[in-house]
């Protein structure tokens, strides 16, 4: 393994700055889903290329010996608009090809198999919701990833969140000469936001409800027919944000009722679910960043937003450690970040998470009883939250 890493090194490297020096946006990384394809060919792996109705997603696999447990690192590598690889998906993308392939390299001594799985859009619809949902993680045992940020951490939280659209439609009228002919649908939508402000007394503490106007009418002397706000709402787990959507529900439903206006509620997104930690595999994962003096922050997280990666920690054990790359200084997705990613400090974080990655894998692989530790606690989990996925 410590050859395999070795040697693969430069070309893991290489393939960041490519990714980086290429950024694509969510749903368009043709050249970049490719190139990671093409150099885990290149490492023996066969690859299934636009699962899931996804064009630039993919599955990379190469079996060991009989039986044994399937192991897969997650890639990422959609960038945004303007500041290009400001999240460092080009390290994600980099490190779970490079883990997947230094595994790759010893797989036929062990048993089980190693999959890389290429999961585009995080940045917008959540590719891996809808991967998890379409059943492209189902018989995998872990799923395992990293992302580069300010600090090292391995026991990640994240918020469950959904996106919704209301569309109210009232009548339009002159709005000096007869505004009682007309039904008010930007009145539908202002009360909307003061339902809400009030139902936030009753919700806890850390639920958010931001929303904007997108659309308000046009000239203040017609009575506006049409208008439509977005919010997006985020709790602590699922069963918190069924509670939020119901709220959101019936303050669109009063809003409506009291201007006549009628109301069209849409789903911008898959809903995002809350991130559960595997601990028994962030313990590995912690071991070997120790090694790599990687000192990591274990108190619970202040500051929090919602991941895809959400959804598969609710199916399969997974984690999404962070690994430094920036001064605590450099917001994410920032033009700042985004040169970090693509410089010298991004390089080291990829080692450290590649290698990190890597070794974790190998135990779970290697490792009699760990799979297994793994999935107990996993098991245990579901218990406790009473059926586990919904
Ligand atoms: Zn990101």
């Amino acid at each position: 393994m410590e050859r395999a890493l070795r040697s693969l090194s430069s070309s893991i490297e290489a393939l960041s700055r490519a990714l980086h020096r290429r950024p694509e946006l969510s749903l368009e990384e043709k050249s970049s889903s490719e190139r990671i394809a093409r150099f885990l060919r290149a490492e023996g792996f066969t690859i299934r290329r636009g699962v899931a109705g996804l064009k630039t997603a993919f599955v990379a696999r190469r079996r060991g010996r009989r039986g044994g447990p399937r192991l897969a690192f997650l890639a990422e590598y959609d960038a945004l608009p303007e500041i290009g690889h400001a999240c460092g998906h080009n390290l994600i993308g980099a490190a779970a090809a490079g883990a997947g392939a230094a595994i790759g390299r010893v797989i036929g001594s062990l048993r089980g198999e190693v999959l890389v799985i290429g999961t585009p859009a995080e940045e917008t619809i959540g590719g891996k919701a809808l991967m998890v949902d379409r059943g492209v993680f189902r018989g995998i045992d872990a799923a395992l990833m990293f992302h580069p940020s300010t600090e090292n951490r391995v026991y990640t939280t994240s918020l469950a969140c959904h996106s919704l659209e209301v569309t109210f439609l009232g009548r339009a009228a002159h709005a000096v000469a007869a505004p009682e002919r007309g039904i008010n649908a930007l009145d539908a939508l202002i009360r909307t936001f003061l339902l809400l402000q009030r139902a936030k007394h009753h919700l806890p503490r850390e639920v958010r409800m931001p929303g904007v106007i997108v659309e308000g009418g046009r000239r203040a002397n017609i009575v506006p027919d049409r208008s439509v706000g977005r919010f997006t709402l985020r709790a602590r787990n699922l069963s918190t944000l069924e509670r939020v959507e119901q709220e959101f529900r019936s303050a669109v439903q009063e809003a409506g009722e009291a201007t006549g206006a009628r109301w069209v509620i849409r789903s911008l997104d898959h809903p995002y679910a809350e991130m559960v930690t595997n601990r028994t595999l962030a313990v590995i994962f912690k071991q070997e960043l120790a090694r790599l003096g990687r000192r990591t922050i274990d108190t619970p997280r202040k500051k929090m937003g919602s991941l895809d990666m959400g959804n598969v920690s609710q199916r399969i054990p997974s984690i999404h450690p962070y690994v430094a790359i920036a001064p605590p200084r450099v917001p994410l997705h920032s033009r700042s970040f985004a040169r970090l990613a693509g410089g010298a400090r991004g390089s080291a974080g990829l080692r450290v998470a590649t290698r990190a990655l890597a070794l974790t894998g190998l135990e779970v692989l290697s490792r009699d009883g760990t799979c297994a530790r793994v999935r107990q606690e996993f098991e245990a989990w579901r218990r406790r939250t009473r059926g586990g996925p919904r």
